[in-house]
């Protein structure tokens, strides 16, 4: 990760390298001639089938050993994005070779992301959903067929053997003394291993190719290792597992992939996957033209860590209250906490592809939140950290104590087909506690004693004083209401104010939690030159209130997303929220608070 890019913005379009490569493959007609049998399969399976319908194939490969998160966001919208730009397909792979970390939860919970991501891999009634370790069985039918060729064989010697046999960035590596055996001797070997007649650990398969390559993945890279695990998907039938390195290319040659796109940090394996490809198609078993891996650079978001390892920590230690933590980088941390598939696609659409690993800014993706959204929320008023306003001159403005006087607003002020917002103004309302000061400050139009301003759909008030406790906090703010100035009702203007606050009628105010979600850290690189990410925690990251919403919040469904006026975007929580008992969290801010 040397050669990490800071970029603060996504302003499109955003060049994709990868975007050339596809059109120019496109035009040469490189993958026009292929076929493919419907599934996935060997060389003949799909030279057996019709010409491929799709133009491209690309795939996206998760292991199903965790909750995917915003760097695999990337990754999803960039294959299934390739794929349907170019009239291509993009598959749903399980990379599921490693027998010991992989569960079916994860499975599932992989498949709805995707899904909730707005991408589908079923297409034309076909569902593109694999996993690879339905292909043990001709991964295991390659591995023999490259030790029959003399190209691969058993080793023997132990691991620390291996690694100084292997030798490094400026010592050639040097041959192990079983590179020589037979190859009845490597084939009867080999069905040992996978027989369980060996202990684990004791012999590994490797290719032979150069143990003095300049690049160390051709130094007889290992292909299957013994390993006595169940698999949850095969059971206890294999003691031997493929390496990742020999699986990920057969996996997308049986599937037909045509770009097989990675990180930055695959390109060094490159070699091996052509290398691999290459002789199994000589041999027979993969149909030409095949696959080829483009390597591209990392989404890193800042304020965020995204390693496993990291996550896990950060749930296992209580820090957060789970995966889907709205504070949590993972997918279902981010749905919960608000934001919306088009969001996160905007995000990673307008960051491209390029050669190098990005950092981008957490800001750029509640920009791109706030653009999702403005056009589409509904607004409502909502008031975070109440005191109460009293309107001293009430009963003697409308004849009753009681009176209510109804008001409307626009349920969104773009967008008069969503219909009108009711409510009722009343002799106490509340209002922020920080719209009230008793000694204002300069450039302060608010509310203070001797200064009016309009109550926002509702009227002016003319504020006349406070109460307060023993301790000097303000318990109550008294103001006289400013009669025919409602809004809406002609002369209502009369009365020129400098500010205008949101407020919630005391009478007909719906109480909610609301949660005050900010961003985990207080540094961008939480996790830098190797910092403890656990020192930069931000206190203020989670904070409850009790807040007063307009009546018409009563009945939200969850996941419901709204405009709170001058606060921000907030949505119904997916887990807590009861349309009788509301529970809203904050997602982010009308303005970006953390900018220098
Ligand atoms: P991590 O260790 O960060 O959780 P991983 O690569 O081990 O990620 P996989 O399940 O193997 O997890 O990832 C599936 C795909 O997502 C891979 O093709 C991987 O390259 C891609 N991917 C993972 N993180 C990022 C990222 N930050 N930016 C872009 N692509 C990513
Ligand atoms: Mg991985």
């Amino acid at each position: 990760m040397a050669h990490d890019k800071a970029s603060t913005s996504a302003a499109p379009p955003a060049s994709n390298f990868l975007r050339g490569i596809i059109e120019r493959d496109l035009e040469a007609g490189t993958w026009s001639q292929r076929h493919f049998g419907g599934t996935p399969g060997d060389g003949a399976h799909h030279l057996a089938g019709p010409p491929d319908p799709a133009k491209i194939r690309t795939r996206f490969p998760p292991e199903p050993n965790g909750y995917l998160h915003v760097g695999h966001a990337k990754s999803i919208c960039l294959n299934f994005g390739l794929a349907r730009d170019f009239g291509g397909v993009c598959h749903l792979r399980f990379d599921d070779t490693n027998p010991e970390k992989e569960e079916q939860e994860y499975v599932d919970a992989i498949k709805e992301a995707v899904t909730w991501l707005g991408f589908d891999w079923n297409v034309g009634g076909t569902s593109h959903l694999y996993y690879a370790s339905d292909y043990f069985d001709f991964m295991y039918r390659a591995a023999e067929a490259l030790v029959g060729a003399g190209l691969a064989y058993v080793d023997e010697q132990t691991a620390d053997e291996m690694r100084v046999t292997r030798g490094d960035f400026t010592t050639p590596g040097t041959n192990s003394p079983f590179r020589d055996r037979t190859v009845q001797e490597n084939l009867a070997r080999f069905r040992q291993m996978r027989d369980g007649e060996l202990p684990d650990g004791a012999a590994v398969l490797r290719a032979k190719i150069d143990m003095a390559s300049p690049n160390i993945n051709l130094r007889d890279p290992t292909m299957y290792r013994i390993k006595r695990a169940t698999h949850h998907n095969t059971g206890d039938r294999w003691c031997i597992y493929p390496m990742y390195a020999y699986a990920h290319p057969i996996e997308d040659a049986l599937e037909n992939i045509t770009h097989s796109i990675c990180t930055l940090e695959f390109e060094d394996q490159r070699p091996w996957y052509d290398w691999l490809l290459d002789k199994l198609a000589d041999m027979g078993l993969l149909a030409r033209p095949l696959p080829r891996q483009h390597e591209f650079g990392r989404l890193n978001l800042s304020y965020v860590v995204t390693s496993k390892r990291k996550l896990r920590a950060l749930v296992e230690e209580g820090i957060v209250s789970g995966w889907d933590d709205p504070r949590m980088p993972t997918l279902f941390g981010m749905r919960r906490r608000g934001y919306t598939p088009a969001s996160i696609r905007a995000m990673a659409d307008g960051t491209g592809a390029s050669k190098t690993n990005i950092w981008l800014d957490y800001a750029v993706l509640d920009q791109c939140l706030r653009a999702d959204l403005e056009g589409l929320a509904p607004r409502a008023m909502a008031v975070l950290d109440p005191v109460p306003l009293q309107l001293i001159n009430w009963a003697e403005v409308f004849g009753s104590a009681d009176h209510i006087e109804a008001c409307h607003a626009p349920a969104h002020p773009q967008r008069p087909e969503l219909g009108q917002r009711n409510f009722g103004l009343g002799p106490q309302v509340w209002i922020e506690r920080d719209d009230f000061a008793e000694v204002p400050a300069k450039g302060f139009f608010r509310l203070f004693p001797g200064n009016k301003v309009r109550l926002k759909y509702g009227m002016v008030v003319e504020c006349t004083g406070c109460e307060k406790d023993a301790a000097g906090t303000v318990t109550r703010v008294l103001a006289r209401v400013v009669p025919d100035t409602k809004s809406g009702t002609p002369g209502a203007d009369a009365v020129k104010v400098k500010g205008t606050i949101t407020w919630v009628g005391v009478h007909d105010a719906l109480p909610a939690t609301v949660v005050l979600y900010d961003r985990l850290f207080t540094e961008p690189q939480p996790d830098a030159g190797g910092r403890d990410f656990r020192d930069v925690l931000n206190p203020k990251s989670k904070q409850v209130v009790t807040a007063y919403l307009e009546p018409g919040l009563a009945d939200t469904p969850a996941e419901r997303h709204f405009q709170f006026e001058r606060h921000g975007y907030f949505i119904a929580d997916r887990k807590e929220h009861r349309p009788s008992q509301p529970v809203f969290n904050r997602i982010t801010a009308l303005k970006d608070s953390w900018s220098a």
